[in-house]
């Protein structure tokens, strides 16, 4: 029985697309949703495995040349599909908790990473942003230069990287809230009352999992962090006095008072893909965690 994902490769949007087909096909206890379109009126999916109340969310690539979790997320999506069907204790599992996967948050940069400018309207400006460069390996931003990890209602006015316009990485934009694939995360985020969620990014073998917050909340973040370390052998990040704020997890943890995790895949390479010949480790460090963060959502 062969697999219908296969993570080892350059994993495109439209690669995404014809895998969730397959699954959703194969797999009744997996249900598909679009929960919004790119600036570039891409899909952005979310699958859900399982039927229950509480609800935990895995997402990633927020950022472009990060498409290496794209394909770990959907690798755990099948893996767990299976063992839903194999396993007793893991069908019991999923009748109290729903899991969710937004496996690609920012599909128009992980097309233009993969394939270059050439197909894009845009690719006159994206030279410009790009320095005059057509190389687009480090890019980080959605189509419009907007850092899509930069965007979210959480100190976004202190944010100062001296980036003051449209770039391959850093610049947060005019608002927060103006990207549309934002906007969607966010939104769905409000609509399900998730009680984790991990944000996958990449590289460095690393943990995020604080911002500004104490007591309870500290608390329980932190106990589970202890466990997701555990788990990856990753290194937890304390973060410094000042933290930048704008992220994902940055808000989550602030405004909706639980825990979220930016789990960052591989050792440091720079700003560039994770090659993957690291694919096998990254997987074995991460096969998990989806699995240990819905088990600890019924301790909750
Ligand atoms: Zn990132």
């Amino acid at each position: 029985m062969g697999n219908i994902v296969n993570p080892k490769q350059v994993y495109r949007y439209t690669q995404l697309l014809d895998d969730i087909n397959l699954l959703t096909s194969k797999y009744d206890s997996l249900e598909k949703r679009v929960i919004g379109y790119s600036v570039n009126h891409r899909k952005l999916i979310a699958l859900r495995l399982g039927t229950g109340k509480k609800a935990v969310m895995l997402n990633g690539a927020h950022h472009a040349r990060e498409w290496l979790t794209s394909a770990l997320l959907m690798n755990m999506a099948e893996y767990y599909c299976k063992r839903h069907e194999d396993e007793e204790e893991i069908r019991k599992l999923f009748k109290e908790v729903s899991l969710w996967f937004v496996p690609m948050v920012n599909p128009d940069g992980v097309t233009l990473v993969q394939d270059g400018a050439d197909q894009f309207h845009q690719k006159n400006e994206l030279i410009k942003m790009n320095d005059g460069s057509v190389h687009y390996d480090g890019w980080k931003a959605n189509i419009r230069g907007i850092d899509l990890n930069r965007q979210y209602p959480m100190d976004w006015e202190t944010i100062d990287d001296q980036i003051r316009k449209p770039a391959p990485a850093m610049f947060k934009g005019k608002k927060p809230l103006s990207e549309p694939e934002v906007r969607s995360l966010y939104q769905f985020s409000l609509e399900h009352n998730f009680a984790f969620v991990a944000c996958y990014h990449s590289s460095g073998e690393e943990i995020f999992w604080q911002y500004k917050s104490s007591g309870a909340v500290y608390d329980s973040a932190k106990k589970l962090a202890e466990k997701l370390a555990a788990l990856t052998g990753y290194r937890l990040v304390e973060p410094g006095p000042n933290p930048s704020g704008g992220g994902f997890t940055d808000w989550f943890i602030m405004v909706q008072k639980r825990p979220s995790f930016t789990i960052e895949i591989g050792p440091y390479v720079g700003p560039v893909p994770v090659p993957l010949h690291y694919y096998d480790k990254i997987w074995k460090e991460n096969k998990e965690v989806g699995l240990l963060l819905a088990k600890a959502c019924l301790q909750n």
